[in-house]
C-alpha cells in the first residue's frame, strides 16, 4: 500500500470541517479590518528565503524543500508567507500606488522538521501583513486584530511581546551575545558554532537543551536597545493595555527569522505541549529594501492552522440534514428528481444513493446522522427522527413550503 508522505496529513471529516471553520472564522476577521487578499505561488526562487529569513536560520539551514526545475532554476517549496508577500509587494509595484496595504494569505507551507503533534512537514498557515506604515498604531492594530481572532476561536493563550530595537541596537547586542556565548565554544552545539560567527542572535532560538541552558544567563536585549525603541515599545504596551489585550513582556523573545525589528510577539498556548505557539509575528522595517525595494516599515503575523485546531473543541452542527429515501427501485428517479428540488430551493439534502431494503437504508441515513427523512412513494412522508414525528405531503410545493417554515421557526 501506497502511504503518504512521513510530515504530511490528509485532513477529512470533523477536522476538515474544523479546518474550514478556522479558515472561514480568520478570513472573516480579516475582512472587518479591511485586508486584501493575495494568492501566492507554492514555489519561489531559492535564493528569496536565504535573502529574507536568513542564511543561519533553521529554515534556511535544514528545513527548505528545495530542488531544481527542468530549466536548472534553483527552486523552494515555499517556508513560510512573508517573504512572498514581500516579493510580490515590490515586483507588482504596489508601493507606486502610494498610501499602504494591508495583505492577507493563506495555505500550505513546507518545512523538512521533525513531525509530532502540532507539527508537521505540511503545514497551513493564515497570516497578514502591513507594507508601508511605521506608526506605532498598526502594531497596535495588528496584535489587537490576533488577539481578537484567538479570542473569537475560544482559545486559551497568552501574548508574548518583545521589542528587538532597531538595526543599530541588534548590532550592539549581537557583539554582546558574541563576547558571552564565545566562553562557552565547548558547549555549543556545531551550528551554534558558526551562529557565533554569523549571527550569535540565532543562538537564543536553539532548540539543544545544552544551548538553551546557556542561553538562560545570556544578555537580554532590554539593556541594547536606543531610548526610542524604548519608548516606542512603551507606547504600544500603553495603547494594548487601553485596546484591553492582555500581554506579557517576555525580553527573551527574538524569533525564528532573521528578519525582524523592533516589535516581535507570539500568541502561546500550554495546552498542546511544546509546540505551544499558535501565532507569531513582528515588524521587520528593514526587509523591503533588503530585497530591492524602496525603503518601507512593514509588519505582519501568522498563525498555524493546525495548532489551531487542536485547540478548538467540537464543532456544532449547525445545518440540518433531510436524506431522500425512495421506498423501492420504482421511486428512485422521482426521489432523484426531489432532491434537486430541494437544492434548487436552497434546502441541503442527502439523496439516498446506496439501495436496498428500507431498513438497511434507514440504517445508512443514521450513519449520516440524518436529522430527517423523506420517504418517497405516490405520497411524501417526512419523519422527524427525533421526535419520530409524520407528516405526508402530496406535492413537492408543499412539502418545501413546510420545510422553510420550519426553518424559520
Ligand atoms: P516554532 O518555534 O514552533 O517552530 P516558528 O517560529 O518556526 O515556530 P513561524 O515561522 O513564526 O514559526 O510560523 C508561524 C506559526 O506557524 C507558528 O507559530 C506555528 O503555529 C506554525 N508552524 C510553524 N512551523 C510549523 C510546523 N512545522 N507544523 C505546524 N505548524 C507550524
Ligand atoms: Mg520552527
Amino acid at each position: 500500500m501506497i502511504q503518504k508522505v512521513r510530515g504530511f496529513q490528509d485532513i477529512y471529516g470533523e477536522n476538515a470541517k474544523k479546518y474550514r471553520y478556522i479558515v472561514e472564522t480568520v478570513r472573516n476577521i480579516f475582512n472587518l479590518y479591511s485586508f486584501q487578499e493575495i494568492i501566492l505561488p507554492y514555489v519561489e526562487d531559492i535564493s528569496l528565503f536565504k535573502r529574507s529569513v536568513g542564511e543561519e536560520t533553521d529554515i534556511v539551514q535544514k528545513e527548505m524543500y528545495t530542488f531544481k526545475d527542468r530549466g536548472g532554476r534553483d527552486l523552494a517549496l515555499r517556508p513560510e508567507g512573508t517573504a512572498s508577500c514581500v516579493r510580490a509587494y515590490i515586483e507588482e509595484k504596489m508601493y507606486a500606488q502610494g498610501s499602504y496595504h494591508k495583505l492577507f494569505y493563506e495555505g500550505a507551507m513546507f518545512r523538512y522538521e521533525r513531525p509530532q503533534a502540532g507539527r508537521y512537514r505540511q503545514f497551513h498557515q493564515i497570516g497578514a501583513e502591513i507594507f508601508g506604515v511605521s506608526s506605532v498604531y498598526a502594531d497596535a492594530e495588528l496584535i489587537q486584530m490576533v488577539d481578537k481572532i484567538v479570542k473569537t476561536l475560544n482559545i486559551q493563550a497568552r501574548l508574548e511581546i518583545n521589542t528587538l530595537g532597531d538595526f543599530n541596537s541588534r548590532k550592539l547586542y549581537s557583539q554582546a551575545l558574541r563576547d558571552y556565548f564565545s566562553q562557552y565554544k565547548d558547549k555549543l552545539c556545531e551550528t551554534c558554532l558558526k551562529r557565533l560567527d554569523t549571527n550569535p542572535l540565532r543562538i537564543l532560538d536553539c532548540k539543544v537543551e545544552s544551548c538553551k541552558e546557556i542561553s538562560k544567563e545570556a544578555p537580554v536585549i532590554t539593556d541594547y536597545i536606543s531610548k526610542e525603541s524604548k519608548d516606542r515599545f512603551n507606547e504600544l504596551l500603553d495603547i494594548l493595555s487601553k485596546l484591553g489585550v492582555n500581554y506579557r513582556v517576555n525580553p527573551g523573545l527574538v524569533r525564528g527569522l532573521d528578519y525582524y525589528t523592533e516589535t516581535v510577539f507570539e500568541f502561546i498556548t500550554d495546552k498542546i505541549g511544546a509546540q505551544g505557539t499558535v501565532a507569531a509575528g513582528g515588524r521587520y522595517d528593514n526587509l523591503v529594501e533588503q530585497l530591492g525595494g524602496p525603503p518601507t516599515p512593514a509588519l505582519g503575523f501568522a498563525a498555524g492552522i493546525e495548532r489551531l485546531m487542536l485547540l478548538i473543541s467540537q464543532l456544532e452542527k449547525k445545518d440540518i440534514l433531510i436524506t431522500i429515501i425512495p421506498i423501492n427501485s420504482d421511486y428512485i428517479l422521482k426521489g432523484l428528481e426531489l432532491s434537486k428540488f430541494l437544492r434548487d430551493s436552497e434546502i441541503k439534502s442527502e439523496f439516498m444513493l446506496k439501495t436496498g431494503s428500507l431498513k438497511s437504508m434507514m440504517k445508512t441515513a443514521d450513519k449520516f446522522r440524518t436529522d430527517f427523512v423523506i420517504f418517497v412513494s405516490d405520497k411524501l412522508e417526512l419523519k422527524d427522527m427525533k421526535s419520530g414525528e409524520q407528516l405526508i405531503f402530496y406535492s413537492e410545493e408543499d412539502l418545501i413550503d413546510h420545510i422553510k417554515g420550519e426553518k424559520a421557526v
